[in-house]
């Protein structure tokens, strides 16, 4: 039986691996009388190999016979694969027995569309229903959502899991059609609303999905710029109280369909959004400031640096004076740095050595600020500052840490 369950896990477990979007959580709960297992504020993560080597969380489909056909998925109905299901008492035992064995702390749960939305969500709903009642399991689980399945079943879905998630996929309606012709906007988004009603939980007794909810986005597959994703993630921050947005740079799975790009797309592109929405959830900048709706942002300069340099007239601002908005903006100062400044301030008047050592990067930071009125940047034009940002004596660069063929020079340090 074990044999059975772990050939399937090897297909499932693979099929899985293209969503990310199950990293850490903060969701917190201690282990009680009787139960099995807690879940932890931090650092659980979402990478499994079946040869059950110490990763936090299971990372599985239910099943991969999909009767959907997205174009840019493995799993699609049209492919010729190999196929599987798990039935719910086999998650379970999976989830319980490498839990045990400290292979994992939870259970990230997925699934292609086995029949139709209601039947898989029916299957995931059961599995962590009999995970939590009949198994006595109080770890962590994210639990996936099946676009369009019946709002009842998802409610329940969420009663017992700890976070959930509903994939947007692509970052346009239009693209959602043409390459996922089965899947609609409204079947994604509005379990997406109906969640951010219910899921805060104040002044409820039980907290349902105390972790909040997620989502991911394909960057490459369709034609939409970086300008239109990060607006469609800061309605998704604002709209849904999502915790978290993914992006996952698209790998051709599936070749020669004229439809999808034949290349994966540049990580560098991914990194960048990243930074961006970084910048969105805790630099206090909005999407329309970051790029234009058409644009996509520098592969040269992070998004915040970009800003900087199209905003040079808004600088040098005293590092002694300026509010904290605009501390948040210079390059090189992060926000923890930019946290102590104002603190810092009001007990001193602060020099260059403060600045260091409260981390900033002043090999960035030195172009777009002053202390006590002295300036040690380069302050010519927007063109020397780009120079120097690129080029300067300390060359504040880093290699990138991505593939050879996508390698390209990045500049790095504090957003
Ligand atoms: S619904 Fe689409 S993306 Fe999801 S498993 Fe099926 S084919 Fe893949």
């Amino acid at each position: 039986m074990l044999d059975s369950i772990m050939s399937k896990l090897n297909i499932l477990a693979e099929g899985a691996k293209y969503d990310i979007s199950c990293s850490s959580s903060g969701s917190s709960r201690k282990q009680i009388k009787g139960g099995l297992g807690n879940a932890k504020m931090c650092g659980i993560c979402h990478s499994f190999t079946s040869d059950g080597r110490c990763i936090s969380l299971l990372k599985t489909l239910m099943s991969n016979d999909c009767s959907f056909d997205c174009l840019y998925c493995g799993c699609r109905r049209s492919n010729d694969i190999e196929r599987a299901s798990f039935t719910p008492k086999e998650i379970c035992e999976l989830t319980v027995n490498f839990y045990k064995r400290n292979y994992i702390e939870g259970l990230f749960l997925s699934s292609a569309v086995e029949k139709n939305p209601e039947y898989t969500m029916q299957k995931l709903v059961d599995t962590v229903i009999m995970l939590r009642k009949d198994y006595n399991f109080n770890g962590y689980i994210h639990l996936k959502g099946i676009p369009s399945a019946p709002y009842e079943l998802i409610l329940k879905g969420a009663a017992h899991a700890d976070r959930m998630s509903f994939n947007i996929e692509l970052p346009s309606e239009q693209s959602l059609k043409l390459l996922a012709p089965q899947k609609n906007k409204d079947g994604i988004v509005r379990p997406m609303q109906s969640l951010a009603q219910i899921y805060i939980g104040q002044g409820r007794k039980k907290v349902l999905i105390p972790a909040g909810q997620t989502t991911q986005m394909i960057i490459g597959a369709s034609p939409e710029s970086d300008g239109q994703i990060i607006r469609l993630t800061q309605a998704l921050y604002n709209n849904y109280r999502l915790k978290r947005v993914y992006y996952s740079s698209y790998i051709p799975v599936n070749t020669g369909n004229s439809l999808l790009p034949q290349q994966k797309s540049n990580l560098i592109r991914e990194h960048r959004l990243y930074q961006a929405d970084w910048l969105l959830r805790f630099y206090g900048f909005s999407a329309q400031e970051l790029i234009a709706q058409g644009e996509n942002f520098s592969e040269e300069f992070d998004p915040k640096c970009w800003w900087a340099i199209k905003n040079y007239h808004n600088f040098p601002v005293e590092i002694n004076k300026a509010p904290l908005e605009m501390l948040l903006r210079v390059p090189g100062i992060g926000a923890v740095s930019a946290y102590k400044i104002v603190n810092a301030r009001k007990f001193a008047v602060l020099d260059f050595e403060d600045l260091k050592k409260m981390r900033v990067t002043l090999k960035r930071a030195q172009h777009f600020i002053t202390c006590k009125g002295k300036f040690i940047g380069v302050n010519t034009s927007e063109t020397a500052v780009k120079g120097a940002l690129l080029y300067g004596g300390d060359r504040a660069k880093q290699l990138s840490f991505f593939d050879n063929d996508t390698a390209v020079s990045v500049i790095s340090g504090q957003l």
